[in-house]
């Protein structure tokens, strides 16, 4: 079905054929059409789904110019709040709508600027929005659209109660309410039911599959060769752009600082660093400056970043969900890309929750010609490795 079908104004249908959307992805001509008619909805839809079209586009048709603050959005991190805003804009460019964006790590002043000129939608992060209301900077007495993006995400990130008081203290109940969430646990079930009414629930695809395009394999390696066999891998990988990965910080910090004195044109991507270089970094990232990204799973969600031809995960992520989000970095749109995952013996667990939530098995590589220290005995150790705290996936080659 073309976009034309879905029942969206001309000018809105003009934004998107000038973006060169030809036709709905499933999610959107799934939820498109239960937006327009008012109905709550809990959406689920692989990460790069077009989740952003799929409730912005009904949503910006439904708002009433000039009327501020109808609709909030709610995003985990800084970097997801400004790509919503800016897909947002793209797709209003001929409406005479006004989204602003609210988040922390920055001075107050624009928002303000923003907040006074009354803007009909705010895409924002909790903690900064919370110091707004708490202030009375602005009301959400007459709101009358509540997106709550990435739940699963605000509750990982520990932001469900922030989310909550904002809901409770400060939204209108009268309104129409939009939940996406990848994953329900228990505490996100609980959220739907009082947060929602009578909700459409959209589901989209296989939450737990990786991008079709993505080629992903898990290379064994010993902690201590870790780092050698990373540069070892960006050496024979002919990349455009790779997206590393790091569980924390400081493995952040640390591959970063190495990569630039290998005259790497890299930079780092996580929650210590300031607003300004967290934007800069993912700026030029995205326009070609660096060529290498590294990041711990603030980046893995939902950032859409065009071409990156390689996800590496330094360390192997702690939630098998992760995987598929950090791996969803490259593959995006249907563009073929490799997904490597160093695996030391201690990950060894969390790689087989990983098999067991995408219900794949993940090749064992081996990199032809690395001096390995020890030598990994592949697949056919999996169980044991699977079972045992010391597993034998790691013997002893001799040297
Ligand atoms: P999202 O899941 O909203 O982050 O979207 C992922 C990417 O797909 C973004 O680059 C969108 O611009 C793009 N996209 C979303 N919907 C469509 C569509 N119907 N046709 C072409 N590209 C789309």
């Amino acid at each position: 079905m073309p976009f034309s079908g879905l029942g969206l104004s001309e000018p809105i249908n003009k934004a998107l054929a000038e973006l060169g959307y030809e036709k709905p992805t499933p999610i959107q001509e799934q939820a498109i059409p239960i937006v327009l008619q008012g109905r709550d909805l809990i959406g689920s839809a692989q990460t790069g789904t077009g989740k952003t079209a799929a409730f912005g586009l009904p949503i910006l048709q439904r708002i009433v110019p000039g009327k501020p603050f109808q609709c909030l959005i709610l995003e985990p991190t800084r970097e997801l709040a400004a790509q919503v805003e800016e897909a947002l804009n793209f797709f209003a460019k001929n409406l005479g709508i006004q989204i602003g964006l609210i988040y922390g790590g920055v001075k107050y002043g624009g928002q303000m600027k923003m907040i006074e000129s009354g803007a009909e939608i705010i895409v924002a992060t909790p903690g900064r929005l919370l110091d707004h209301l708490g202030q009375g900077n602005f009301s959400l007495k007459d709101l009358d659209y509540l997106v709550l993006d990435e739940v699963d995400r605000m509750l990982d990130m520990g932001f469900l109660p922030d989310v909550k008081r904002i809901v409770q203290n400060y939204c209108s109940d009268d309104r129409q309410t939009l939940l996406f969430t990848a994953t329900m646990p228990a505490a996100i079930k609980t959220l739907t039911g009082w947060v929602l009414k009578d909700p459409a629930v959209v589901e989209i695809g296989k939450n737990r599959s990786a991008a079709e395009t993505v080629s992903h394999a898990f290379y064994p390696v010993v902690e201590r060769q870790k780092y050698k066999l990373l540069l070892e891998l960006l050496e024979r990988t002919h990349y455009e752009s790779v997206l590393i990965f790091t569980r924390t910080k400081f493995n952040a910090d640390m591959i970063t600082r190495r990569l630039e004195r290998l005259d790497h044109k890299v930079a780092a991507l996580h929650s210590d660093r300031s607003q300004s270089e967290r934007t800069e970094a993912l700026k030029g990232f995205k326009d070609g400056t660096y060529e290498v990204l590294v990041a711990t799973d603030i980046a893995a969600r939902g950032l859409d970043i065009a071409g990156v031809t390689h996800v590496i995960n330094y360390d192997v992520p702690l939630h098998a969900e992760d995987y598929v989000h950090r791996i969803g970095r490259t593959g995006r749109a249907s563009r073929e890309g490799d997904a490597f995952t160093l695996l030391t013996e201690d990950e060894v667990k969390n790689a087989a929750a990983i098999e067991h939530f995408i219900g794949k098995k993940v090749e064992r590589k081996k990199l032809e010609g690395f001096d390995y220290m020890y030598s990994a005995l592949f697949n056919a150790q999996e169980k044991s490795a699977a079972a045992g705290p010391r597993s034998r996936l790691f013997g002893r080659s001799g040297r």
